[in-house]
């Protein structure tokens, strides 16, 4: 079975590196038009400029940092006139102990991974029809917990229920929201010693590919998902 997203316009929050690089990809592969989100520009949006043009599909950057509403309002702008697949990636981490974690940084993470995810989301609400899906790029830590990482699994965790509660308002509508909750996976360089620790820790013994998690996200952008809506979805290799 193929999955075929031909004639179907979506949205990628942060679509030029790791994941979302990935599932813009993946998206385009499938026959969608893409609107690549992006905060800086340069090399990464040359390269996946290029290969999207062998896709055949139309594509379009947006250079916008979405935890700005004038950005997100312009962003959604470029979007239009309709959008079936919208995938809420864009996020930031830092690893600070509880008792140092400032207010600011604490904002700093929250206002990208959740509060921007709600802006886009009710931005681009009215081009969303019966049909369209949401995903949200969470993380499995949200429901496990990690030291040093309270803002970032608090702000995943936020996701959950946001996603839960839209399934429930937009589910009569058509409009389809779930989350994917990526395990770790390979996006940067990770020193010898802790790549060992953390492949000790997945039942699957290596860490998740970007890839991996672009497949499950254009499943959930598909018709093939259709009646699977307030779901959370983890994708870790059994961790
Ligand atoms: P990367 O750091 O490789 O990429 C993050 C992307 O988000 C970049 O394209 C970045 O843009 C963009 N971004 C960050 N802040 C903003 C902003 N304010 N406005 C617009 N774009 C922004 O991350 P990953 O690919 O690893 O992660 C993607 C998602 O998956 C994130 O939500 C992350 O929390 C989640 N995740 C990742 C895991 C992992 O192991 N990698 C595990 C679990 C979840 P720019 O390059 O321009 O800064």
């Amino acid at each position: 079975m193929q999955i075929k997203l031909t004639g179907k316009r979506a949205l990628v929050t942060g679509g030029t590196r790791g994941i979302g690089r990935a599932c813009v990809r993946a998206l385009a592969e499938a026959g969608a038009d893409v609107v690549v989100c992006h905060r800086q520009g340069g090399e990464p949006v040359e390269t996946l400029s290029r290969e999207l043009r062998l896709t055949g599909g139309d594509h379009r950057f947006v250079q916008a940092d979405v935890s700005r509403p004038d950005d997100v309002a312009r962003l959604i702008g470029e979007c239009g006139p309709h959008l079936d697949i919208l995938v809420n990636n864009a996020g930031v981490i830092s690893h600070v102990p509880f008792h140092e974690l400032s207010l600011e940084e604490w904002q700093r993470i929250v206002d990208t991974n959740l509060t921007a995810a709600f802006a886009v989301t009710q931005r681009a609400l009215p081009l969303l029809t019966g049909g369209s899906s949401v995903v949200f790029v969470g993380s499995k830590v949200a429901t496990v917990g990690m030291p040093l990482r309270a803002h970032y699994t608090a702000s995943k965790a936020g996701l959950v229920g946001l996603s839960r509660t839209l399934c429930k308002e937009l589910g009569p509508r058509g409009i389809r929201v779930n989350v994917v909750q990526p395990g770790i996976i390979q996006t940067m360089d990770i020193p010898a010693d802790r790549l060992k620790h953390y492949e000790a820790i997945v039942s699957l013994g290596r860490l998740g590919r970007p890839e991996e998690i672009a497949n499950v996200v254009t499943f959930l952008a598909s018709d093939l998902a259709a009646y699977i809506t307030g779901e959370t979805l983890n994708v870790d290799g059994g961790t």
